[in-house]
């Protein structure tokens, strides 16, 4: 394949824009070689602007689990946009969809939409401290829940049980009350909780961790971590950003049969349009402004747009009862076939999946938490996603990141990509 318009338009961006780029994961740092641009998707594929095609396995990071231009969330924007784009009042079409999220996600009264996941997220945190008037959170290294200070943190040194920044801009004071722990680690949980008596609001946490490859909660860890916060007076907040109508119709919460106390959602609910949300049971949620003290507050939060498509975006997977199945099995698929392919070429590997989330390791060792996703042969990753995007099969661009399955994706696609991990796996 050819990049010439991309690399071009690389060039021009950079001058302009930061790395060319308005996300960092999207510069190909982690791979090597030039950013693609594109101009056009449809269903499973992308287009890019010298007219490449790709089987697309980003999917926006996710937002497209119908697939691209899905001709129900395309009408309700079109129908939308005529009406006005943006009021900065009240509509009757976030009621909606607030209503739909409501009766679809367990364990929620009231939700509250914001413009992406890390705004939920942000907000979460927020809402939990002013909740339970304490200060600490507890996070897990590798989960990710957008780029707010609280969460830019790493394991703090020898001894020490505070976190450290992990970018220059945030302070040690924020870095101070986010606590580090180890996924599916639950004795690491219980120091921390017995080191910082009564100070902790929050433990947030991916209840499936996407952000460090695929990396599924043990047995057991979730439901320790539920009653230890009951234990302790502490919410627990589920990033389902994710996770959240990907995994079922109720996400995590539903599949893994736990409640956790708030949910932070973004993706998919904005079906590709910028949306974020948050949401807990009324005793919670009512703690917000305008009725609490806690505040939050938003432009554009609930812009028409948005909420079309994200309206769209969940009634078609309300409406659709084999959806999460179909998502599920045609995974499955992908699954066995890149198995089979790894186990006759010999090569280190570890396949992490849930329902639609997978991930190949390059590493035999179960990946069960961030250090042991770092293990995984980088060069290795580095080959294997070059010789696919030559292949014509787009994975993320990063060996820690989940691929995000479509249902856009057809048995022919699936067959199309297993032949390109075939051919990529001879040069491994
Ligand atoms: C993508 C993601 C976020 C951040 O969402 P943005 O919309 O990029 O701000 C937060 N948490 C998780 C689990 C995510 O995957």
């Amino acid at each position: 394949m050819l990049y010439q318009r991309s690399s071009q338009l690389f060039v021009e961006a950079e001058q302009v824009i930061p790395g060319g780029v308005n996300s960092p994961v999207r510069a190909f740092k982690a791979v090597g070689g030039t950013p693609i641009f594109m101009k056009r998707a449809q269903g499973a594929y992308l287009f890019d602007e010298d007219d490449n095609r790709y089987i697309d396995y980003i999917n926006s990071w996710g937002p497209m689990i119908l697939g691209h231009a899905h001709p129900a969330v395309v009408d309700a924007v079109v129908k939308r946009t005529q009406l006005g784009t943006s009021f900065g009042t009240p509509t009757a079409l976030e009621t909606q969809i607030a209503q739909l999220a409501v009766s679809m996600v367990p364990n929620i009264d009231k939700i509250r939409f914001v413009n992406s996941g890390t705004e939920a997220c942000m907000s979460a945190v927020r809402l939990a401290r002013g909740f339970t008037n304490r200060d600490k959170i507890i996070k897990f290294s590798g989960c990710y829940h957008g780029h707010s200070d609280s969460f830019l943190i790493q394991a703090g040194s020898g001894a020490s049980t505070f976190g450290t920044p992990n970018s220059p801009g945030v302070t040690a004071g924020t870095a101070k009350d986010t606590l580090l722990a180890r996924y599916n680690d639950l004795n690491h949980v219980t120091e921390l909780i017995q080191a910082n008596p009564e100070q902790i609001a929050a433990i947030i946490i991916e209840p499936v961790a996407g952000n460090m490859g695929c990396v599924p909660p043990a047995e057991g860890f979730l439901e320790g971590l539920r009653s230890l916060c009951d234990q302790h007076g502490i919410l627990l907040i589920f990033d389902e950003v994710m996770t959240g109508f990907r995994l079922a119709k109720g996400g995590a919460q539903e599949l893994y049969n736990i409640k956790a106390d708030i949910v932070a959602f973004g993706k998919v609910i904005g079906g590709g349009l910028p949306v974020g949300a948050f949401a807990a049971r009324a005793e919670i949620m009512n703690h917000l402004a305008p009725i609490g003290p806690v505040y939050q507050a938003g432009t554009l939060s609930g812009n028409p747009l948005a909420m079309a498509a994200g309206l769209a975006m969940l009634q078609s997977l309300n409406e659709d009862v084999d959806i999460f199945k179909r998502l599920d099995q045609k995974t499955a698929y992908l699954e066995a076939g890149i198995h089979k392919i790894m186990q006759a070429r010999q090569i280190d590997y570890t396949i992490n999946r849930v329902g639609s989330m997978i991930s190949v390791h390059f590493d035999a060792a179960p990946v069960v938490d961030f250090q042991t996703a770092a293990r995984g042969d980088n060069p290795r990753f580095k080959k294997f996603f070059h010789g696919l995007l030559q292949g014509g099969v787009y994975i993320a661009p990063s060996a820690y990141e989940t691929w995000f399955i479509t249902d856009a994706l057809t048995y022919d696609d699936l067959d199309f990509t297993l032949n390109a991990i075939q051919k990529v796996s001879e040069t491994l």
